[in-house]
């Protein structure tokens, strides 16, 4: 595995021109927030960002997507398969984003059960991941899900980048896979050695002692398998919106709906998102809603990132990044959700 030592402005300029050659999505500003969004060629990328506003998940599951065109013809409905551009994409995430892909890998490329257009972006995406030294936000809490804001090796990451900090700023590069090691031509830079190492597991330790939120997120496992029906959850949901909101700045959230859409002979099939959150979500073709209060909408949500995708997948089904916490319009706040369910 190579590893490289650059300047903070060596950094930026190697994401600049990897943005010249190839199409690269991460942190730009965007008034006031940083967003998850094309580099164009020329614009710096806001390298001193706390996270994006809005998850990156939309690389690999975009919001709408195009699964089919169709048109109709005096023979019948000719198909045409995916209409939308697979280009070859790097993406520039934080930690907890990257594992978000992990979980999203395990619903959309299952063996046996592979979504073509999700499995595509994947293979086509480079992730590189730019470590958390200085924990962004009291909301974080990736080290109660199985996160780290300086992960030695992470799985799924291509590309970490960690600032060590230093006169000028100084980040490590560590090229942990073939496609991120394609990317070296752009990052020029000094062989990095063992202090370097040293220095980041020394950012490391002090990264994950500034994370102060704790969140019981496996624990409450045995407890939601036992209350499904428990007063608790009549007490949870008064102030919400169903605004959607916390699922669509989710990470891992990958609810999503399917549509037709035609003008005369043409159309389309498209795949957008949408939320538990909506009272439509669950609504059947007969009138009936199995979620017909925002009780229950609510009672999923958790159930979903901690009981349901740990039991399928043994992974909780939230990264920890905090952006429903910090977003939400009436402060509803997961973590203390999940503190009060482990108190049941
Ligand atoms: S962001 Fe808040 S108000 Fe909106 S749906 Fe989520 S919990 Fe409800
Ligand atoms: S949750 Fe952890 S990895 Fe994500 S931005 Fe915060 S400190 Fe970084």
């Amino acid at each position: 595995m190579e590893k490289r030592l650059l300047t903070k402005d060596a950094f930026a300029a190697a994401l600049e021109r990897l943005a010249a050659a190839k199409r690269v999505l991460g942190p730009v500003q965007d008034g006031d927030n940083v967003v998850f969004g094309p580099l164009e060629p020329g614009r710096q990328p806001a390298l001193g960002y706390r996270n994006t506003r809005n998850a990156p998940k939309n690389a690999l599951f975009p919001h709408t997507e195009t699964l089919m065109r169709f048109t109709r013809t005096p023979k019948g409905v000719e198909c045409a398969g995916q209409g939308d551009d697979p280009a070859e994409t790097v993406v520039v995430v934080r930690p907890c984003d990257a594992q978000s892909f992990l979980l999203l890998d395990r619903v959309f490329d299952q063996p046996g059960c592979r979504d073509p257009y999700y499995v595509g972006h994947r293979e086509r995406t480079t992730v590189v991941a730019l470590a958390c030294p200085q924990p962004p936000y009291a909301a974080c809490f990736c080290t109660s899900v199985g996160g780290d804001p300086v992960p030695a090796a992470p799985a799924g990451v291509d590309v970490l980048a960690t600032d060590l900090g230093g006169g000028g700023g100084e980040i490590l590069a560590e090229f942990l896979t073939p496609k991120g090691e394609a990317l070296l031509s752009f990052f020029e830079g000094q062989a990095a050695d063992g202090q370097a190492d040293a220095r980041k597991a020394q950012a490391g330790e002090k990264a994950r002692a500034g994370i102060r939120s704790q969140v019981p997120a496996r624990e409450v496992l045995p407890i939601l398998q036992k209350n499904f029906d428990h007063p608790f959850w009549a007490g949870l949901h008064g102030k919400c919106l169903a605004c959607g909101t916390c699922t669509y700045i989710c990470p891992t959230c990958h609810c999503f709906d399917i549509s037709d859409e035609a003008k005369k002979d043409d159309g389309v099939r498209l795949r957008s998102w949408d939320s538990c959150m909506f009272p439509l979500f669950t609504k059947e073709a007969s009138g009936h809603n199995p979620r017909s209060s925002q009780k229950e909408r609510w009672r999923q949500r958790v159930m979903h990132k901690f009981r349901y995708i740990p039991e399928n997948f043994d992974l909780v089904g939230c990264v920890g990044c905090g952006r429903c916490v910090l977003n939400c319009p009436v402060n509803l706040d997961i973590r203390k959700i999940v503190q009060d369910v482990a108190k049941i």
